[in-house]
């Protein structure tokens, strides 16, 4: 907990002394470029591997960077939903970014047995979004290693696939005011990887990208 209180403290008094010029133009409103679609994982923080500021990203972050298809139910509180309609409507980003990552709890509790699932059911059906996925690798005769990043990977493009499917993103790619990216971040090594849709793989971003 101290160490909670000492950081507060501390972001006040260092960090936004620091960048306080920032902190004075997004106080009362925010034009962020992208919306970031992360996992929870403590690991994988958003603005950290983006050298990003607050003002910059709107994020969403759930176990294993799901995104629930589009559903034109009447069921309320659909908090995915709702991130991305305002995310492309009100605030008009110019990027959606699905960001999977290496070491991914999420991805791993895809292959755990029926009755550690059970003791967490709401995680398990949680991770029903993925099931195509799961199916897809468990098809492969795939090494654990190979199975791991392979479905970290697919995953990214699944979750791609759905969040196509929502009216305002399919809108926003038909008339090029958006765009949609696959990333894949190691986490030892701080490797971003973005898939390139021609050539079916994602690939190393770096300084020469
Ligand atoms: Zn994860």
């Amino acid at each position: 907990m101290k160490r909670l209180l000492d950081g507060v403290v501390k972001f006040k008094d260092e960090f936004l002394e620091e960048h306080k010029e920032i902190f004075d133009e997004i106080a009362e409103h925010q034009d962020p470029h992208t919306l970031y679609i992360g996992c929870s994982d403590s690991r994988v923080v958003p603005n950290l591997i983006t050298k990003t500021m607050p003002g910059e990203l709107f994020v969403i972050r759930n176990i294993a960077n799901m995104v629930p298809p589009y559903r034109a139910t009447n069921e309320e509180f659909k908090c995915t939903a709702s991130i991305i309609e305002y995310a492309v409507k009100k605030l008009e980003v110019d990027n959606i970014v699905v960001c999977g990552h290496s070491n991914c709890g999420g991805c791993k509790a895809l292959y755990y047995p029926e009755e550690e699932l059970n003791k967490m059911p709401n995680v398990k059906e949680w991770l029903k979004l993925a099931d195509e996925v799961k199916t897809k690798i468990l098809a492969k005769n795939l090494s654990i290693e190979e199975k791991e990043f392979q479905t970290e990977q697919l995953n990214i493009l699944k979750q791609i696939e759905n969040l196509t499917t929502y009216p305002c993103v399919e809108e926003g790619l038909k008339n090029g005011k958006l765009n949609v990216i696959g990333w894949y971040y190691v986490i030892k090594t701080g490797d971003v990887f973005q898939y390139n849709e021609e050539k079916r793989e994602f690939e190393l971003i770096n300084s020469e990208a």
